[in-house]
């Protein structure tokens, strides 16, 4: 009972963006791919429809041969520190470069590269929720109990799902209502692929993040955040579709 407990623990531990952020990410990256990373990704998914794949990497933590993928969803960045590598929690930032680089070589077999692409799909979204580039003390917000509109839960939870429920889109709504109004020169601008300008930027957020007051979060919480919740879906959306577009050039 005790093992059982604890694995339903973890399992619902650090999942990252919940299902409808990794497809709303998917879907703008999607938009966004150089016709050169469509074609590549196809000839390995099939489709070029990321929004179809982004859940893949939490999906499979409940078979035990991925076990050692647990830590690879998120970092850590101590307060007053710059990024000080694996060795502070999680393996996100060394599993995409790893990951990105292995892609570029293109030396793996299909079903080894397919695994890997899915990774990078997932794992790229994750750094963008602020809470998954942790500060080091409280397991990126799963530590800190809240509640939201009277239910219990945590901040890390809020900020995987809760916000983004709260909406009520559909992933592919809420995909074009991130993007209205964007000009072509603003897109360009967000095609960037360097993965520690955006897990900086994920921590450079957490003293808004982090401001509950006395934790009972409702509609205030909402009005506060929504403008930073749409700013992290949309630039992962580019910064994804830059590091593939990287990849396949
Ligand atoms: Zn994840």
């Amino acid at each position: 009972m005790r093992s059982l407990i604890i694995l339903l623990l973890t399992s619902t531990l650090l999942l990252g963006w919940g299902k409808t952020g990794h497809r709303v990410i998917g879907k703008i990256a999607e938009e966004n791919l150089s016709p050169m990373a469509k074609e590549q990704i196809t000839l390995l998914l099939g489709h070029s429809d990321l929004a179809r794949v982004g859940n893949w990497a939490d999906e499979i933590k409940s078979d035990p041969q991925w076990d050692h993928s647990h830590d690879w969803h998120y970092c850590t960045i101590e307060e007053g520190q710059g990024y000080q590598g694996p060795e502070s929690g999680g393996r996100a930032v060394q599993k995409v470069t790893e990951f990105t680089n292995l892609l570029k070589k293109g030396i793996l077999g299909k079903k080894d590269q397919t695994d890997v692409l899915r990774f990078v799909i997932h794992l790229v979204a994750d750094l963008h929720q602020p809470l998954h580039v942790g500060n080091g003390t409280d397991r990126g917000g799963n530590d800190v109990k809240v509640s939201w509109f009277k239910e219990e839960t945590n901040l890390h939870r809020v900020w995987d799902s809760h916000l983004i429920d709260h909406m009520q889109y559909s992933y592919t709504e809420y995909a074009q209502q991130i993007q209205l109004g964007l000009t072509q020169e603003q897109k360009t601008n967000l095609l960037n692929p360097d993965i520690m300008s955006f897990v900086n930027e994920s921590r450079s957020v957490h003293d808004r993040v982090y401001d509950i007051g006395d934790g009972k979060l409702s509609w205030k919480y909402v009005y506060k955040n929504q403008e930073l919740l749409e700013d992290r879906l949309l630039k992962a959306g580019y910064h994804l579709a830059a590091i593939l577009n990287d990849i396949y050039e």
